[in-house]
């Protein structure tokens, strides 16, 4: 494909290659395919419609219900999770896009709104509207108290929505000390425990769990995929690791393949003299006569100002150093040791050329963050090829 400045190039048979590592971890549970801000950079809609052709997740997850609008408009048809739910006032919008949102409070039961008006628009569209549950086992952000649980189920029930699943998430499931997701998993195990009594046992607050289709239970995320099998329950949610990376530090063992790539081009190019100060703020000054290349990518499209000065990309098989502070669409390149880079050549920014190889968590690492957030900053303006098919 030609190019202007950028390109990010995203390879389809890398992530059927890392979504298969998560089929063969997991069995036959379901997969929910993690998709949320823009597929982690790489682009939604594509990299759904492509899941979707070659091996089929159970369900797309994205955080919130515009991002799940934008995936209907294109004409996918696969079941969503909405991940953080949605405010009580579009609650029509999840009934006509046939979405699934996560509840995670006991006020959307209280009153103010949230069941009440699914329940409602699910009168409107006289179709039945399923939800997922959110329990609170350790992360302290969205979900209700476990021992909430059984009441929760008899109230959805009396509104007659449909509770498909039941899911938590994870603090630290990433450390290799996973005593704390130990207890997380301790705890919405008992959950299930509770679910399944059979038939015969107290009704719990007037509520017979045995009446119920079980809903099923996801914990694990791209980390217990990885090193906690004991989370796996009855489906997992990956996202990082679909995108080829693995959130476990120091662990590069795994057999993921990064599926994006980018790359820019050289706009400028000119030897100056030592005691030559580079960029904004003067942060960087030459000791020595150096060539000095400016690359067409910036923060403005996500390669992150704290590169400034100790980024790296690959210039005709060589890596070199970022030098000077990175500019809002441009970043200077120390480029002495590259005699044969010319104005319009590109330069890998993210990827592999030869033996050289700078990937998301190598820029994570250096910008003091981690490769979640390398990869979610790519901004969804850049264009972008996809390849292998
Ligand atoms: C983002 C997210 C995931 C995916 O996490 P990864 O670490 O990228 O695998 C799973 N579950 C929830 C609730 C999430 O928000």
């Amino acid at each position: 494909m030609a190019f202007g400045q950028t390109l990010a190039t995203i390879d389809l048979s890398a992530l059927s290659h890392n979504f298969t590592q998560v089929e063969k971890r997991v069995g036959g549970r379901k997969i929910i395919a993690v998709i949320k801000a823009n597929a982690y950079g790489h682009g939604a809609i594509a990299i759904a419609k492509h899941l979707i052709k070659s091996s089929p997740p159970a369900m797309l997850a994205v955080a919130s219900l515009d991002e799940a609008i934008i995936l209907r408009e294109a004409k996918i048809a696969a079941p969503i999770l909405l991940l953080t739910g949605c405010p009580a006032d579009r609650m029509g919008e999840v009934v006509s896009y046939r979405l699934t949102p996560t509840l995670f409070d006991t006020k959307s039961l209280a009153g103010d709104g949230r069941l009440i008006a699914l329940s409602r628009s699910l009168k409107l569209a006289s179709r039945k509207v399923t939800v997922h549950l959110k329990v609170d086992t350790g992360m302290g952000r969205l979900g209700i108290a476990p021992s909430q649980v059984v009441g929760f189920l008899k109230k959805a029930e009396d509104f007659g929505i449909v509770v498909e699943g039941i899911l938590s998430h994870f603090a630290e499931a990433d450390l290799s000390d996973l005593s704390f997701a130990k207890e997380q998993t301790a705890t919405i195990k008992n959950v299930i425990t509770t679910l399944t009594k059979k038939k015969g046992c107290d009704p719990c607050e007037g509520y017979d769990p045995c009446e119920m289709t079980l809903p099923f239970f996801h914990l694990a995320n791209s980390a217990a995929i990885l090193h906690f099998p004991e989370a796996y329950l009855d489906a997992v949610r990956p996202g990082l690791m679909l995108y080829g990376y693995s959130p476990l530090e120091g662990k590069k063992s795994f057999t993921l393949r990064p599926v994006m790539t980018i790359r820019s081009r050289v706009i400028a190019i000119k030897t100056v003299p030592a005691n030559t100060s580079i960029s904004y703020g003067r942060t960087y000054v030459t000791k020595q006569t150096t060539k000095v290349a400016t690359i067409g990518i910036g923060y403005a499209d996500g390669y992150p100002r704290a590169l400034s000065n100790c980024g790296e990309m690959i210039a005709k098989g060589r890596r070199v150093p970022v030098i000077g502070r990175v500019c809002m669409d441009m970043t200077m390149l120390d480029v002495t040791k590259v005699p044969k880079l010319l104005v319009g050549d590109f330069v890998t920014v993210i990827g592999q050329e030869g033996k050289e190889a700078v990937w998301a968590d190598d820029l994570a690492k250096k910008a003091g963050t981690i490769p979640y957030e390398i990869l979610c900053g790519i901004k969804g303006n850049m264009p972008r090829e996809y390849v292998g098919a």
